[in-house]
């Protein structure tokens, strides 16, 4: 892709999202508009209701907005059909999701193997690759366990690994350090961060001011609507964020 958009990998135009109606109606997230650049890593703060894991599954094609349209690499997801957002989905954009979403009967390596092989890549090539990204978040010795044999922040590091096998253009995480102690939140910010220094694009929802500081810019929502931004020192140096 060429032109003065060919860096932004994602982009939200006005998208909100109405639950319900009448007086049931929910405004969970107000008309937003949002860039995120390749190589940019965004944090998305705000309290518990406020609209962050809408916004995330908005940006990943897993719900359509009522309003507005989001476009991956240039592409909007409302244009696709069932195949194309499925194949958009599975090659550009690493999910993270807030619950992990292992499938219980498969091994971590195989969680992570899984999405690439369906892909096409080898399976030979995908565990590979789910060894090394593995080792990247330093859980390498958890390669053959099952999700019921790991604590929650293991599950989250194998769902992290799954997230970021291949090379994703767009990651999105929702509360990836949520389940995690300092050090292995510390190794998944580094992996993260190391992933937009190559490139990619990532979107992370957060509670923790000193984890959004590896970003290098935060938006806040509250209620449904972003209420502010603010550009960070990046790389986690600032310790929380600057005010
Ligand atoms: P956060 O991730 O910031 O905690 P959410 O995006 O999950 O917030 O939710 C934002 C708001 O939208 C909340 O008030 C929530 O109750 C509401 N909401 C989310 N999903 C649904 C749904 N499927 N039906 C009705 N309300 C919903
Ligand atoms: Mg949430």
């Amino acid at each position: 892709m060429t032109g003065p958009d060919a860096q932004t990998v994602l982009r939200l135009e006005g998208v909100g999202r109405v639950h319900g109606r009448g007086a049931a109606e929910v405004h969970a997230l107000h008309p937003v508009d949002l860039e995120v650049r390749a190589g940019e890593f965004l944090a998305v703060m705000g309290p518990s209701g406020s609209g962050k894991s809408t916004l995330l599954a908005l940006a990943g094609g897993l719900d359509r907005p009522s309003t507005g349209r989001v476009l991956v690499e240039g592409a909007p997801l409302a244009g696709l059909n069932r195949a194309e957002l499925a194949d958009v989905r599975r090659r550009s954009v690493g999910y993270v999701f807030q619950s992990y979403n292992l499938l219980p009967a498969l091994t971590a390596a195989e969680n992570i193997a899984l999405p690439r092989e369906l892909e096409g890549v080898p399976a030979r090539t995908a565990r590979a690759e789910a060894l090394a990204v593995l080792g990247e978040l330093g859980i390498g010795e958890l390669a053959d366990r099952f999700p019921e044999d790991m604590s929650g922040g293991q599950q989250q590091r194998v769902a992290i690994g799954r997230a970021l096998s291949g090379q994703r253009r767009l990651v999105l995480a929702d509360e990836p350090t949520g389940a995690l102690d300092s050090t292995a939140g510390e190794a998944v910010l580094e992996v993260l961060r190391a992933r937009c220094d190559a490139g990619a694009a990532v979107v992370m929802v957060t509670h923790d001011a000193a984890h959004a500081s590896w970003a290098d810019r935060v938006v806040f929502l509250r209620d449904g609507r972003l209420v502010a931004e603010q550009n960070t020192a990046g790389q986690g140096t600032a310790g929380a964020v600057r005010r």
